[in-house]
């Protein structure tokens, strides 16, 4: 089994309370080969709710604690929850034997090799997300939905 960025498949766990529908992903999610899971649903945030991004790093330096995730005006901190949301996420995928995952390029939960700079303007760096960081490190191969 795969796992995958839950808004892929059309699932409306996305922050604006949408998704990132993927017709080829879905038609994999149909065939029942993959597991849907949204990080920061599973790290206890709602949806919908506001956008947030890592200020002054990536996802792995959100592990090492030597960066935060907040929102736009930089006052609610949801670190601890992304956090929580990638440990979940490595737990189910170790519980089903996971070893890759398809997640959803840029976000600061699923991007992988690009995210969000943490001006909330659309730039994009290098970088990770906090669970794709989290399952890449450990082990897990990762494909995002522009592989497809
Ligand atoms: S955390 Fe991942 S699965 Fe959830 S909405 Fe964002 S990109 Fe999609």
């Amino acid at each position: 089994m795969i796992l995958v960025s839950a808004c892929l498949c059309g699932i409306n766990c996305k922050y604006n309370g949408g998704n990132n529908l993927n017709s080829k992903i879905l038609e994999l999610y149909n065939k029942g080969k993959l597991i849907p899971i949204c990080p920061e649903q599973l790290g206890g945030l709602p949806t919908p709710r506001a956008p947030r991004e890592i200020i002054n790093g990536n996802g792995l330096d959100v592990l090492e604690g030597k960066a935060k995730i907040l929102d736009k005006d930089k006052k609610i901190d949801n670190t601890k929850e992304f956090i929580r949301g990638a440990q979940n996420a490595l737990k189910i995928s170790k519980a089903l034997n996971i070893k890759k995952a398809i997640l959803k390029q840029r976000s600061p939960s699923c991007g992988f090799g690009q995210i969000y700079d943490g001006s909330f303007s659309g730039r994009i760096i290098k970088g990770n997300g906090v669970t794709a960081e989290l399952l890449h490190r450990n082990g897990i191969q990762i494909l995002t939905e522009e592989d497809f």
